[in-house]
C-alpha cells in the first residue's frame, strides 16, 4: 500500500496493518502538505476498504477495486469545496449524513472522503461531529487536509490522525527543543568548538530532550538545504536558517544532516549520552572546518 506515494514509511505501515487486520478506525484524518499525496492516499484507503479480496487489500484487480480506481464505485463518496478556497458548508454534511444512513449498494462499507476538510466551517464541523459520535457500523469517514490544526478539538478527539509526511508529524519538536536547536545551530555557524560544547551541556543529562533537539536540528538543516537549492529564502524563514546558508555549503549542510542522523541512531541504540554529545560536537565542528 502507498508504495508509489511519498508517504512516511511508518505511517504507511501503520495504516496498512490496520487495513489488513480490519481494524482501521471509522474516522481518520490524513494530514500532509502535499495535496496529490493526500488525495492518492485517501483513494487507496477507500479502495482497500471496499476491496473484495481475501488476501492483501487493496488487491487492485477485483471488480470493486477496479470501480474504485475508476471513481465509479457507488459506495465511495467525495465531499469537497465547490471551488478552490470555498467553505464546505453544513448542507454538504447533511447530505453526507443522509447518505451514511443508507445501506451500501455494492458491498459492506460506505466510505466518505472529505477533501480539504479544513475548509469545513464551524456549523459543518458540528454537523459532522454528530455523525462521528454515533457512526453507523458500515460507515468510514476520511478527512484529508494540510494540517488538522483547523479542525475542532471535538472532531480531533473522535478521529485518528495520520501524518502522511513526517515533517507534519504530530511529534514535531516542542518549543523548548526548537529553541535549543536554533541556539545549537547558530553556535555551530558562528561560534567555536568550545562554544558548541557549552551550548550542548544542558543536554548532557536528558536523553529524550537531546533526541528531540537533534530532530529539530534536522528540520532546520533541511530548510537551509531547501533554500540553498532554491537559491532564495522560503517564506517565514528564521535567522538560524539564514546564518546556516550564509556560513555553510550545500555539501556541509548535507554532511550535518547525516551527522545528526548518526547521533539519533546512536541514541536509539542506547549508546552513552556523553559520548554521543562529544561525537556530535567534534563531528559538526569538523564539518564546519571542512
Ligand atoms: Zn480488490
Amino acid at each position: 500500500m502507498f508504495e508509489s506515494l511519498a508517504v512516511d514509511p511508518k505511517t504507511a505501515a501503520a495504516i496498512d496493518l490496520a487495513v489488513q487486520e480490519n481494524r482501521l478506525p471509522h474516522a481518520l484524518i490524513l494530514e500532509g502538505s502535499d495535496e496529490q499525496t493526500r488525495l492518492a492516499a485517501a483513494k487507496e484507503i477507500a479502495c482497500a476498504l471496499v476491496c473484495a479480496s481475501g488476501g492483501h487489500k487493496p488487491c487492485g484487480v477485483c471488480a470493486k477495486c477496479r470501480k474504485a480506481k475508476a471513481d465509479s464505485h457507488p459506495d465511495l463518496y467525495l465531499i469537497e469545496p465547490e471551488k478552490a478556497g470555498a467553505f464546505i458548508k453544513v448542507d454538504a454534511i447533511r447530505t453526507l449524513k443522509a447518505q451514511s444512513m443508507l445501506r451500501p449498494n455494492d458491498g459492506e462499507r460506505s466510505v466518505f472522503h472529505i477533501r480539504e476538510a479544513q475548509m469545513m466551517n464551524v456549523q459543518a464541523q458540528n454537523a459532522l461531529l454528530k455523525i462521528l459520535e454515533e457512526p453507523a457500523a458500515h460507515v468510514s469517514i476520511i478527512l484529508s487536509c494540510p494540517s488538522k490544526a483547523a479542525l475542532l478539538e471535538t472532531i480531533l478527539s473522535r478521529a485518528t490522525g495520520f501524518a502522511l509526511q513526517n515533517e507534519t508529524a504530530s511529534e514535531l519538536p516542542n518549543e523548548e527543543a526548537k529553541e535549543t536547536a536554533k541556539t545549537l545551530l547558530q553556535t555551530l555557524a558562528d561560534g567555536s568548538e568550545l562554544d558548541l560544547l557549552l551550548a550542548l551541556s544542558p543536554l548532557q543529562k536528558d536523553r529524550v530532550l537531546f533526541s528531540t533537539v537533534l530532530s529539530a536540528c534536522r528540520l532546520i538543516l533541511r530548510d537551509a538545504l531547501v533554500e540553498t537549492a532554491a537559491g532564495k529564502p522560503l517564506r517565514d524563514t528564521d535567522k538560524t536558517v539564514f546564518s546556516l546558508r550564509r556560513r555553510l555549503t550545500q555539501k556541509q549542510l548535507l554532511a550535518l544532516m547525516d551527522e545528526t542522523q548518526s547521533e539519533l541512531d546512536a541514541l536509539s541504540r542506547n549508546a552513552n549520552l556523553n559520548l554521543i554529545l562529544t561525537c556530535f560536537c567534534s563531528g559538526a565542528s569538523g564539518i564546519r572546518r571542512s
